[in-house]
Formats: structure tokens, C-alpha cells, sequence
């Protein structure tokens, strides 16, 4: 797919799309950052750019990029155009030197149908020391039709004299707001269970995939109840019904940890509101009528302090501390 089809990383791609077409971009190139979050594909769109057929042209409010829809894009997107290599791990997890030097002797032609040849290693780190050897002097000066992309999430389990050759591309974890877009667009998630997913992804959409999406929007409501009790709380009864509606009495404490995590990004939601951010920086954008309300009881300051509160929570667990009395106390605290 195109740039303009990734999720986030806006400024990042807009950057790299200009330099490709300017021609300035370093033909050796390391794309690191969190699995999941749109290395790979970042690496194809720039291979798409680089030998589309109809580019869009970049103006100073669009970025050039691929058009996507052309022969050439569409055959790069299905991993069967003649200039653009994958290599990635086989059944041993590793990448061979084999794979490497075929990567090399490929590369030393001309492109055969487009302007430029792409090689791209997926999973770069999983190269074994020959491998990265073999490809040392391509790497240094390679050919002048080709550019690599090693695509890593552990750049520093490369070779340095690798690393020092390359220039490296980072890419930020995803936003959850950029996370819950992609999880509705291209996975059929509804838009409840996509923000509660993508609050708990970690910057991941990889992450966000695995998880149990019902268990999610389950711990989302009661992250939500659990606020909206306290905030209107006025005596300790009322601050024990907070609790309970956070569930203490049926969950383990990886599910209290799940639900903490999601109180604190509702935390860091009201924080933006109060703070007049953009609504596109809202985890749970889907439930603003919500935030708004909470709002009215949570200044900036019980804000920050009910934020810090839910981490000491959340290190009470990891050292034991028991579901029901973490709960208790936090609803005593926020
Ligand atoms: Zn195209």
C-alpha cells in the first residue's frame, strides 16, 4: 500500500517519501523500531514510490507517493514484481548467507522492468554473522540502481560495522488513536472493541491483534464505571462501590493490571482534554461524550495524581499485592 495508506509515522514518511524522490535518500537503510508497528510495509510503499508507474507528485501539502492501483504497484503489494526482493527468516529462524549472497548477485544487474531495485531484509537481526559479512561491501557501495532495507525491531543485535553503514530510519510505537483506525479499516474491528485493543496494544497493532478483544471491552467498561463512581464519590461506601465496580471481587490480578492500564490511559485522555490537545490524540475518542463529563470532576490536578496513584497500583501487584485491597486503595486514592 502507499504511504498515505499507513497508519501514523506522518512526518517520518512524509520525510522519506521527499528524499526518495529527490534523490537523496542513502541507498543503504535500516528501518528500526517496535514490531507491529509498519516497518515492512513502510519498506514496500517506498519500493512502490520508486518504481510506480503514476506517482503522485508531491506538492507543499502532499508528500509525492505511490498511486497503489497501478500494475506495477499492485504486483509489488502481492510480492511478485522482478525488482523487489524480500528476504526474511526460513524454518530455522535465521537468514543465510545464501540468502544474502543471492540478494547481492540480483542486485549487481540493472533493475529488469523498473527504475529501481529494492531489497528488502525483514527481520534483519535474524541474519547470521556470514550473512551480514556477505553483505558488508554491498552495503558500503551498492549498486547504483538499488537500495536495501534491513527492517528490524533489534537493531543493536547487528553488526556495528552493519549499523555504520546503514542510515537509520526510527520508527515511534503508534499512537492508540492510529492503532484503533488501522483495527477498523482493515481488521473488521467495531470501533469499541478497536479503542479498548488498541489502548492496551503498546504501540503495536501486531500486539493488538493477539489479544482477546471481548475480555478488552469488558475491561474497558469497567474502567469507565470504576471513574465515573469515584467521581462522584463522597464517603468511603460510595469510594467501595468505585472498587467493586472495577471488579475486585471476580478478577485475577492480571485482569486488575489490564483494567489499571486502561484507567491510566483514560487518565491520560482527561489530561489531553483538559489540556486542549487535538481529539486525534484521544485513545478512546469513541467515548468523548464520556471523557467530557468525567472532566467536570477531574481537574488537572486529581488528574495527575490519580495518574501516579494507578502506577503505585500497578507496582503493588507486580510485587503480589492482592487484587481486592490494590483495588480498595486505589478507589480511596483517585
Ligand atoms: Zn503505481
Amino acid at each position: 500500500m502507499p504511504f498515505r495508506d499507513l497508519a501514523g509515522h506522518r512526518r517520518l514518511l512524509e520525510l522519506t517519501a521527499r528524499a526518495a524522490v529527490r534523490g537523496s535518500l542513502p541507498p543503504s537503510l535500516i528501518f528500526a523500531g517496535p514490531d507491529g508497528v509498519g516497518k515492512r510495509l513502510a519498506a514496500i510503499s517506498l519500493a512502490q514510490l520508486f518504481n510506480c508507474l503514476s506517482p503522485v507528485a508531491g506538492d507543499p501539502d502532499a508528500a509525492p507517493d505511490a498511486c497503489g492501483q497501478c500494475s506495477v504497484c499492485r504486483r509489488i503489494a502481492r510480492g511478485v514484481h522482478a525488482d523487489v526482493m524480500v528476504i526474511e527468516p526460513g524454518e530455522t529462524g535465521s537468514i543465510k548467507v545464501d540468502q544474502a549472497r543471492a540478494a547481492i548477485e540480483r542486485s549487481a544487474y540493472r533493475p529488469f522492468e523498473g527504475r529501481r531495485r529494492v531489497v528488502i531484509v525483514d527481520d534483519a537481526d535474524a541474519m547470521e554473522a556470514s550473512a551480514q559479512n556477505a553483505l558488508l561491501k554491498t552495503l558500503e557501495e551498492p549498486p547504483a540502481a538499488s537500495t536495501f532495507v534491513l527492517v528490524t525491531a533489534r537493531p543493536d543485535l547487528l553488526l556495528p560495522t552493519v549499523r555504520s553503514r546503514c542510515q537509520r530510519v526510527r520508527f515511534a510505537p503508534l499512537g492508540p488513536s492510529d492503532i484503533a483506525a488501522v483495527l477498523m479499516r482493515d481488521h473488521g474491528f467495531s470501533e469499541e472493541s478497536a479503542h479498548a485493543a488498541a489502548a492496551l496494544a503498546e504501540g503495536s497493532i501486531g500486539r493488538a491483534l493477539e489479544g482477546d478483544t471481548d475480555a478488552y471491552v469488558e475491561a474497558r467498561d469497567a474502567a469507565v464505571a470504576m471513574l465515573e463512581t469515584v467521581a462522584r464519590a463522597s464517603n468511603p461506601a460510595q469510594r467501595l462501590a468505585a472498587a467493586r465496580a472495577l471488579g475486585r471481587d471476580k478478577i485475577d490480578r492480571d485482569e486488575l493490571g489490564r483494567r489499571l492500564r486502561l484507567v491510566s490511559s483514560m487518565l491520560r485522555d482527561l489530561g489531553a482534554l483538559d489540556a486542549q490537545a487535538d481529539d486525534r490524540s484521544l485513545a478512546h475518542g469513541d467515548r468523548k461524550g464520556e471523557l467530557q463529563r468525567l472532566a467536570a470532576s477531574f481537574d488537572g490536578g486529581r488528574t495527575v495524581r490519580a495518574f501516579s496513584a494507578v502506577d503505585e497500583a500497578l507496582a503493588a501487584l507486580e510485587r503480589n499485592g492482592s487484587p481486592k485491597i490494590v483495588a480498595d486503595w486505589l478507589a480511596f486514592q483517585v
